[in-house]
C-alpha cells in the first residue's frame, strides 16, 4: 500500500543476511515467495507476466499449506473433544 521507501530500521533484518527486497518500495523479505506474495498484493498494477507467474504460485503453494493447517487443526479440536468427553465419562 505504501509507495514511499522502507529502510531496515522498519524490520529485524540480520547484519548478515542477504534478504530479497521489493524492487519497488524496498522491503526485505525472508524467502523469494513472500516477496512475490507482497508484490502481487501491493504492487499488483506494476507487475509483468513473470511476476504475475510468480505471485500465481506463491499464492497456490500458500493455498495449499493453509488447507492443510486447517486439516490439522480440525483433527487436533476433534481429538480434543473426545479426549474430554472420556475424561468426563470416566471421572
Ligand atoms: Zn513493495
Amino acid at each position: 500500500m505504501t509507495t514511499e521507501p522502507l529502510d531496515d530500521t522498519a524490520f529485524d533484518v540480520p547484519e548478515d543476511a542477504a534478504p530479497s527486497r521489493c524492487p519497488e518500495c524496498g522491503r526485505p523479505f525472508v524467502r523469494e515467495e513472500l516477496l512475490a506474495l507482497h508484490r502481487g498484493y501491493d504492487h499488483a498494477d506494476t507487475l509483468g507476466e513473470t511476476a504475475i507467474a510468480a505471485f500465481e504460485d506463491a499464492y497456490e503453494a500458500e493455498s495449499d499449506r493453509l488447507n492443510v493447517f486447517r486439516l490439522k487443526a480440525l483433527l487436533a479440536l476433534i481429538v480434543l473433544y473426545f479426549l474430554l468427553l472420556m475424561t468426563y465419562a470416566l471421572v
